[in-house]
């Protein structure tokens, strides 16, 4: 944590800030990489991807340029990829809160864990809002002793009885990490199937028939309890003990962590000029928040606002660097930053 008080100058900084790690911010966060700037990207969850990871990991897109037919979860697979090179400070979990001038013409970015980054521009890619997880509700939640919606690291589970209930693909992931890191793992879902990769799906089924995988699906959850949970399974009552019991009832978007920044927002919009440039000098706005793009929610233009705002904001930053990037192909390499 750094204190309140630390003077702007003395904050970690990089030349641009990305905030949000979806299509939009990874493609803006390549770009400024790409023209030799230092950026530091921010993401609310534990993975990259945004609405492609948290929503349809699973479902193929088909109208990503020159992909055609991608899984989502591919397509940010290749975005990484892409990204790996440029040395990008990537801080996933990481909720960005505030927005201050630092002073010196840039900007001085809060997280909800008290972390402060200084940057000379900010690129806002925060799409519909921080992906959070849905809380877990039900009967009996709050007498289980250990209830989780998120699973960030499965190796902390070793040896442990573990209930997973949803059909989204997280859970999907969910109950296979959890297996593969020793767990005795139970997966339970109200309808029968479950959503996933195929792959995924694939070795579900064979955990399940090998007996390294308990499924219980269509089944009901009645209710939790300490011991773990009742569930009914072809009108049968059926008990479940485990230690830790994950809900993972998917994503809901949250934009209050940064509604509060004098943005001009119309509605969950913020609007931008032809730059991406906002009403702050040196913070742009890409992908799904921005407002010109209201009507066309795609990937496409997602990568488009990236590259024209990135580009912008590297010359905000650098004066003596063009907006304009030149052609990829006649560089011949990934740029060496010193
Ligand atoms: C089911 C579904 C199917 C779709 N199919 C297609 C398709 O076939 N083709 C197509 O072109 N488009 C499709 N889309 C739309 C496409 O996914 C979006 O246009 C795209 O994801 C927008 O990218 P983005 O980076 O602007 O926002 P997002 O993908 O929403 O990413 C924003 C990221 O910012 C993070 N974030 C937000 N606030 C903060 C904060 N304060 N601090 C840190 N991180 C934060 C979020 O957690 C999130 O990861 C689909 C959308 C859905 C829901």
């Amino acid at each position: 944590m750094v204190a309140e008080s630390t003077p702007p100058s003395s904050l970690p900084r990089t030349d641009v800030l990305v905030i949000g790690g979806g299509p939009a911010g990874l493609h803006a966060a390549f770009y400024a990489g790409w023209r030799g700037l230092s950026v530091r990207l921010l993401e609310a969850r534990t993975e990259l991807g945004g609405q492609l990871m948290a929503l349809y990991p699973d479902k193929t897109v088909y109208d990503a340029p020159g992909l055609p037919q991608t899984r989502a979860a591919d397509l940010v697979r290749a975005l990484e990829v892409q990204l790996a090179p440029l040395g990008v400070d990537v801080r996933t979990g990481t909720v960005a809160r505030t927005l201050e001038p630092d002073g010196a013409g840039g900007w001085v970015v809060g997280t909800e864990g008290g972390r402060r980054f200084a940057a000379g521009a900010v690129i806002l890619a925060a799409g519909l809002g921080a992906l959070l997880p849905r809380e877990a509700r039900g009967e009996g939640v709050e007498s289980h002793p250990d209830v989780r919606t998120e699973l960030p690291d499965a190796a902390e589970f070793t040896g442990r009885r573990v209930l997973v209930v949803g059909g989204v693909p997280q859970a999907t992931r969910a109950a296979l990490e959890l297996t593969d890191s020793g767990a005795e793992v139970t997966l339970t879902h109200r309808r029968a199937g479950f959503r996933g990769e195929p792959g995924e799906l694939e070795r579900l089924e064979r955990l399940r028939v090998e007996g390294r995988l308990r499924v219980l699906s269509p089944a009901v959850l009645q209710r939790l309890t300490p011991e773990g949970a009742e569930l009914t399974v072809n009108g049968e009552g059926v008990p479940v003990e485990a230690d830790t019991v994950f809900i993972l009832g998917g994503y809901l978007p949250d934009l209050s962590p940064v509604q509060g920044w004098p943005l001009g927002w119309e509605g969950g919009y913020v609007p931008d000029g032809p730059g991406g440039e906002t009403a702050l000098p040196g913070v742009y706005v890409v992908g799904d928040l921005a407002r010109s793009g209201k009507d066309f929610k795609l990937l496409s233009l997602a990568f488009a606002q990236a590259a024209i705002a990135a580009n912008h904001a590297v010359h905000h930053v650098r004066p003596e660097l063009k907006v304009r990037p030149g052609h990829s192909s006649e560089r011949g390499g990934y740029p060496v930053r010193g």
